[in-house]
């Protein structure tokens, strides 16, 4: 008989199926979660879409799945999109049309054989990415197995997601475009939403950046977040202390919410242990380049700033070169994260005096290890899209951002780094040379980045706390298990 890490028996044990977003930042919050879960003794089942099982197979050699440990499996559906087999980002628009028409029966199948497996335990639930219930929700129902949200992004956005449709209907979502948000309209005071003060109609999480005037995305988000009723249970990647009063809100909006993270840091907890199983598996769908590591070692400390957009945002050229010239200009050494799709319909080529420019005190990198970069001692600063989990890895490293958001949850998230966590400055949406020279400096050098700093640093021992043995994520994480996964 084997015995799990935590002491189950294997037939026994309690069995999750984790079902991420396709997407790569959702892809590598669920991976974590089910890291821990697997800690606490799960069997579990990782579904990826074919289409993201093929990247990953690409960026990490086919032996990805090889040698993997037999109670922690990857398993794969089709997302109903034409057969790719580009090594790119998929169009969000229309994954999330495809997921929602075609995806329910293929996990229908994929729990249902699952079900008629010998050797694997019977599922005991499923922890759904919380934008793929309208895929998720009705297998979970047809087969009678709990379900339980995960939302990789605080709860803040989550709230003001749920605002959206209340929005549409008064005619106020309807912000299509950049000037209807940079204008007075997108200064309306939006205070009506519980637990979160202050908050401008331009901080709402629209879409309209990626979408245009398009509501495919729009329809999905809202009709996904009239869904939160259907789990049994909700996790929500944050942590108690850093969003306390829209936590306790949407606590009594959302069933049973617990509030889980960072991620990373509880991971990092683990890897100090020797008895952790699934330490490596990862699920990075681009190849990760580690030689920025030994550039930032020659470096001074707090010296260098950390650029990066994510996996999913893109700019124009001329925003591009604007942000190259605001950083040539501004004399500080960067790190920059340049995918080659950045740049909407054109290459990342960048002015020749730039390149020059900047030779000794710049260096472009691929896809990098970001936790680890963020971490280093020779990073300042971070200016980002203020995806959340570049925000809540920056904040877990103490580092002060320069927010540049995009689309979604971005925008609620840059309102909250520069406004309530006083760890951040906004960079105007059509950004110049001049503003980010002024703002790099002052992020790098002055006093209020300085203080910001401090800030950061504060929130770092914060977040490190809840992930303590007696801290609130620990504790919330138990009391998922015994409330509701032993069930
Ligand atoms: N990331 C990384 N290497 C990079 C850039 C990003 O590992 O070069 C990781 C980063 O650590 C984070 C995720 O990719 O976990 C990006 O997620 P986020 O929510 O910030 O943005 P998204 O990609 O969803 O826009």
């Amino acid at each position: 008989k084997q015995m799990g890490s935590a002491g189950f028996e294997s037939a026994t044990k309690p069995h999750a199926v984790c079902i991420p977003y396709p997407a790569q930042s959702h892809i590598g919050a669920m991976l974590k979660l089910a890291k821990l879960l697997h800690h606490k003794g799960f069997h579990i089942s990782f579904v990826n879409t074919e289409f993201n099982h093929r990247r990953l197979a690409r960026a990490r050699g086919p032996e990805f799945t090889n040698g993997m440990l037999s109670d922690f499996q990857f398993l794969t559906i089709p997302d109903g999109l034409p057969p790719s087999d580009l090594d790119a980002i998929q169009d969000i628009k229309m994954l999330c049309e495809s997921s929602r028409n075609y995806m329910v029966s293929p996990i229908n199948d994929l729990v249902s054989s699952l079900g008629s497996n010998p050797s694997v335990p019977p599922v005991t639930c499923i922890i759904s990415d919380g934008f793929m219930t309208l895929v998720t929700s009705p297998a979970a129902s047809k087969f009678g197995i709990p379900l339980i949200h995960f939302f990789p992004v605080p709860s803040s956005a989550l709230m003001a997601l749920k605002q959206l449709r209340a929005l549409g209907e008064n005619g106020v979502a309807s912000l299509t475009d950049e000037s209807q948000r940079m204008n007075g309209y997108g200064n309306t005071p939006i205070n009506w939403i519980p637990g979160m003060k202050n908050m401008r109609l331009r901080d709402m999480p629209f879409f309209f950046r990626i979408a245009g005037s398009d509501d495919t995305l729009f329809n999905f988000i809202v009709d996904t977040v009239d869904k939160t009723g259907d789990a049994t249970a909700t996790i929500v990647h944050t942590f108690e202390a850093l969003e306390p009063d829209v936590l306790q809100a949407l606590s009594s909006m959302i069933p049973r919410a617990y509030a889980i993270g960072p991620l990373h840091l509880m991971i990092d907890r683990l890897n100090q242990e020797k008895l952790f199983a699934s330490k490596h598996i990862e699920c990075n769908l681009l190849e990760e380049h580690n030689e920025c590591l030994q550039w930032l070692g020659s470096k001074e400390p707090k010296s260098v700033i950390y650029v990066s957009f994510g996996s999913v945002a893109f700019m124009t050229r001329q925003q591009l070169i604007e942000f190259a010239m605001g950083l040539a200009n501004s004399n500080q050494s960067f790190l920059w994260v340049l995918r080659p799709d950045a740049v909407e319909g054109d290459t990342t080529t960048l002015p020749r005096e730039f390149v020059e420019e900047t030779r000794e005190r710049g260096l472009f990198s691929g896809w990098c290890p970001q936790e680890r970069v963020l971490c280093h001692p020779s990073i300042g600063g971070f200016l980002t899209h203020c995806g959340w989990n570049s925000t809540i890895e920056s904040l877990s490293a103490g580092v002060p951002m320069l927010c540049w958001p995009r689309f979604g949850d971005q925008l609620t998230n840059c309102k909250y780094i520069c406004d309530d966590w006083g760890v951040g400055l906004e960079i105007d949406t059509n950004v110049n040379r001049d503003e980010v020279e002024r703002l790099v400096r002052e992020l790098m050098e002055a006093e209020v980045g300085k203080k910001m700093r401090s800030k950061a640093m504060e929130w770092k021992k914060v977040a490190e706390e809840a992930v303590g043995e007696k801290g609130s994520s620990s504790m919330n994480m138990e009391k998922l298990l015994d409330g509701v996964l032993s069930k």
